[in-house]
This record gives structure tokens, C-alpha cells and sequence, in this order.
């Protein structure tokens, strides 16, 4: 299939159906199908080739229009096409980027991100987790927390502080740490929702290769700043997500057949955006509920969608070759749609009264708006929390002066523990 990047969206739309047409089929595998995907440019076709065809946005959404049309399943999803790809990509030597970007894109290996910790989540620059040179490796020790998706992943994004006496931003190194070995042991917390997304990592004494470094050793900061970047906007863009076959070796999905993961199901559904296809399935339940008509309603259905339509467009803008007018884009997507969820959520407490604390079984809507609610809070801590957020856009975005603190260049050791260090 070539590759003709001045191609109009409806040029690449028709020419992805006719492929999908003769590559396609439910039966595949998920391996086989990430890997056609792979193969043919067409997981994250943005990318450059080999691994993509440097398509635009608009190119890009009609890749994902000619999936959805045919029915076919997309690209593999997560923290490893959502962060470690775009830092890797960033920051990676040409052997990293050979070694890891592939079985990213196909989904042959999943991700998982090892920054916060116990004593650092807001002050992610605080954080103790201690990576010692030992010949070619590194030796980590340390607990991290909150690690989303850490018992199916093959590697992790993981920064230590790799040197106490330097002050604290800037004796932290960025490693491409791989999980099973000894001297890793994931424990999964379970949330609300019922699941365990995420999971405490304790490292004692694990090894990572220097080859594995991403970036020079104490410049590790710089590096987090990029993943974190992308994070934000990806959680404001709602690009990120839990696909619902998961990538890697240990999930178990890859060999199993595409069809078994077409099917909407309740287990899958975590619900941390809100998009207008949402706004469609609230309209849907007002007027099944007879509440079409009712004034406070429609208001807070329009609301919604401005809201909704509004951060699309920001996004859009963002990305749009503009370049960055603020700085703190990422910043506002974050904040824009964690409120969106949480105003999603009140809108389908008011259609659906009382009900809306069904669950199980017995949950109206099939259970989808209550996974909504019970997943709600999260978007406004994860990637940052929504206050450390309104921090950032006033600090970098509005010039407001900086939090009172200690010096910046006092050594890490030296800083008080157990305060924001
Ligand atoms: C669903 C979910 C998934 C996550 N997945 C991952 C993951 O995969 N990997 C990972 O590394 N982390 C992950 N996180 C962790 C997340 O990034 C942290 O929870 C977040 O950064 C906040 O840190 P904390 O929990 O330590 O809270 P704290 O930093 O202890 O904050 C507690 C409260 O104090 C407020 N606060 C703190 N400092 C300030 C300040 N300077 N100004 C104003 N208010 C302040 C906060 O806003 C918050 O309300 C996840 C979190 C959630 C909820």
C-alpha cells in the first residue's frame, strides 16, 4: 500500500477501507491483527515511517473512521502507545527506538509508568526510589504506587534518583525497566470500581540495564517532563485509555481471537472521559426517561456538550501546527476534561434519579453510567491532580509568582523528609 501523504482525508478513508477489506478478519488473532496493523503504518500513523506514514490529524481521524466503519478492531492502547512511545521516540538512542518502538506499536509488549510514589505524587521531584551504578546495570530500590496496569506489564517508565547530593530535579535518571525479573513484586489494589487498575511496586534490588537508560544519567527530569506532557493531553484528548484486548505477554489476550474483544463489555469499561458520543447515550436515556423536555435538563445537556465540543476544538488547535500559544495546553485539556467527567456525571444522576445507584445486575443503562460515576474521581488526580494543574497554568501560563519552597538548588539530601521536598 503506498504511502502518499498529500492524500485528502477521504482519499486515505476509502484506501484504508480497501485494505481492511483484504487484511480483516474477526478470526485473526490479536497478535496477527496489531502486527497487520503494525506492518502496514496504520497503528499510529502519524508516526514517521518504518513505523508510520507521517499522516496529519485529519488523516489520522480517517484511519480510525475506515476501523470503525468496517468494524475492525483498533490499534493496541495504554501507557505504552500513550507515553513510553512518544518519550522513547523523544529521547531514545537509535538502538532504543529499534529495540522498543515496535512491539509498542503492535502491542507484542505492554507498558506500565513507575513514577509516583508513596511520599511523592504532586511532588513528583521528591521522589526516594534509588537507582545505584553497579558495572553495566543499575540496582533499584524503592516503593512506587498508583501503577496503573503494572501486573500485565513487560516494562516500565521508571525514574529514580540517581544522585542524593545533587539538588532534587536534577540528580533523577529515566530508565526502560524491565518488569519481570526478581526483585519486582506488583501487588494490585483494588479501587471502587471493583477492578485493580493499579498496583503497588515494591524493587528491591532489581537490574536495568545502562542501555536502558533513556537520556543522560541526572537528566532524568527533563525526560519525565515529556512523558507528562503527553500525558496531559492525552488525558484532556481522551486519546489515551484502556483498549479493550490489552497489550503484552501477560494479559493473555494476544493469542486469542479478535472477535472476543469486539463486543462492549462491562468489565472493560473504564469510563475517564467524556466525549460526544457519551452526550449521545445521555440524550438517548433523557428520552427514554421522558425528560427530553424538561428545561434543567436540556440546559445541562448543552452545557455538557459545549464543554465537550470546546475542548475537542482546544485540542485540535494544540496539535494544529500552531504550536504551543500558552505553553500550558496540556494543563488545561487536563482540567478542562476532568471537570467534564465530573459534570457528565451529576447530568446522569439527574436523568436518572434514584436509579443511578442501581449496580450489578440490577444497573439501568446496562451498567455503563455507573462505572462513570464510580470512576469519576480519577481524572482529576491522575496526571497530575487538577490543583497541581491550576498550579502549573499559573506559574508558567499567567506569570502568578512561584509557591513559596525551599531553594531550588538545595541539595535533595539536605531537604527536610515527609514535607513537599
Ligand atoms: C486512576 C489513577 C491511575 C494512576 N496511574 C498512575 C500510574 O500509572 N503511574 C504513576 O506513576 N502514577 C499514577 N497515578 C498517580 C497520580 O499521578 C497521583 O495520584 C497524583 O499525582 C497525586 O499524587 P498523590 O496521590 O501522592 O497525592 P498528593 O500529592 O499527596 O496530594 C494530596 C492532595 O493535596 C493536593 N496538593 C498537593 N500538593 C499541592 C500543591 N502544591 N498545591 C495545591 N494542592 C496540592 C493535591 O491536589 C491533592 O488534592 C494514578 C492515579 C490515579 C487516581
Amino acid at each position: 500500500m503506498a504511502v502518499a501523504s498529500g492524500q485528502s482525508a477521504q482519499a486515505v478513508q476509502a484506501e484504508v477501507e480497501a485494505w481492511i477489506d483484504e487484511q480483516w478478519d474477526a478470526g485473526l488473532t490479536v497478535r496477527q491483527w496489531w502486527g497487520r496493523l503494525a506492518d502496514a503504518g496504520l497503528s499510529y500513523s502519524h508516526l514517521e515511517p518504518p513505523f508510520g506514514r507521517s499522516y496529519n490529524r485529519e488523516q489520522v481521524a480517517a484511519v480510525f473512521a475506515a476501523l470503525r466503519a468496517k468494524g475492525a478492531m483498533g490499534p493496541p492502547a495504554g501507557i505504552g502507545t500513550m507515553l513510553a512511545l512518544p518519550t522513547i521516540l523523544t529521547h531514545g538512542t537509535q538502538e532504543q527506538i529499534d529495540r522498543f518502538v515496535r512491539p509498542i506499536i503492535d502491542g507484542s509488549e505492554g507498558w506500565c509508568q513507575l513514577f509516583s510514589e508513596p511520599g511523592a505524587g504532586s511532588d513528583l521531584a521528591g521522589l526516594q526510589t534509588r537507582a545505584e551504578r553497579d558495572g553495566d546495570e543499575w540496582r533499584v530500590s524503592g516503593q512506587k504506587v498508583w501503577t496503573s496496569t503494572g501486573q500485565v506489564a513487560d516494562y516500565g517508565i521508571l525514574i529514580a534518583r540517581t544522585n542524593p547530593e545533587a539538588p532534587k530535579h536534577q540528580g533523577i535518571t529515566y530508565f526502560l525497566f524491565p518488569m519481570h525479573q526478581p526483585g519486582v513484586d506488583v501487588r494490585p489494589l483494588r479501587e471502587m470500581t471493583g477492578r485493580a487498575v493499579f498496583n503497588e511496586v515494591f524493587l528491591d534490588g532489581a537490574r536495568v540495564p545502562d542501555a536502558y537508560r533513556l537520556g543522560d544519567t541526572n537528566t532524568g527530569w527533563a525526560v519525565a517532563n515529556t512523558t507528562l506532557m503527553h500525558e496531559r493531553a492525552g488525558i484532556g484528548e481522551a486519546s489515551g485509555g484502556y483498549g479493550r484486548a490489552a497489550p503484552g505477554t501477560v494479559a493473555g489476550h494476544l493469542d486469542r481471537p479478535c472477535h472476543e474483544f469486539l463486543t462492549a463489555g462491562r468489565a472493560s469499561m473504564v469510563q475517564g472521559h467524556i466525549s460526544l458520543g457519551t452526550i449521545h447515550r445521555f440524550i438517548a436515556l433523557a428520552r427514554e426517561r421522558g425528560l427530553l423536555d424538561d428545561p434543567l435538563i436540556r440546559q445541562e445537556i448543552a452545557a455538557l456538550h459545549t464543554r465537550v465540543q470546546v475542548i475537542m476544538w482546544s485540542a485540535r488547535r494544540a496539535k494544529g501546527g500552531a504550536g504551543s500559544r500558552t505553553g500550558v495546553e496540556g494543563p488545561l485539556a487536563k482540567v478542562a476534561m476532568s471537570q467534564a467527567v465530573e459534570a457528565g456525571r451529576e447530568l446522569g444522576c439527574h436523568i436518572l434519579g434514584p436509579d443511578a445507584q442501581l449496580w450489578g445486575r440490577e444497573a439501568v443503562t446496562d451498567g455503563w453510567f455507573q462505572e462513570l460515576v464510580v470512576f469519576s474521581p480519577a481524572p482529576a488526580i491522575y496526571g497530575g491532580t487538577d490543583q497541581v494543574q491550576r498550579n502549573i497554568i499559573g506559574e508558567r501560563g499567567l506569570g502568578l509568582p512561584k509557591e513559596p519552597g525551599h531553594p531550588r538548588e538545595t541539595p535533595f539530601r539536605e531537604l527536610p523528609a515527609n514535607t513537599t521536598r
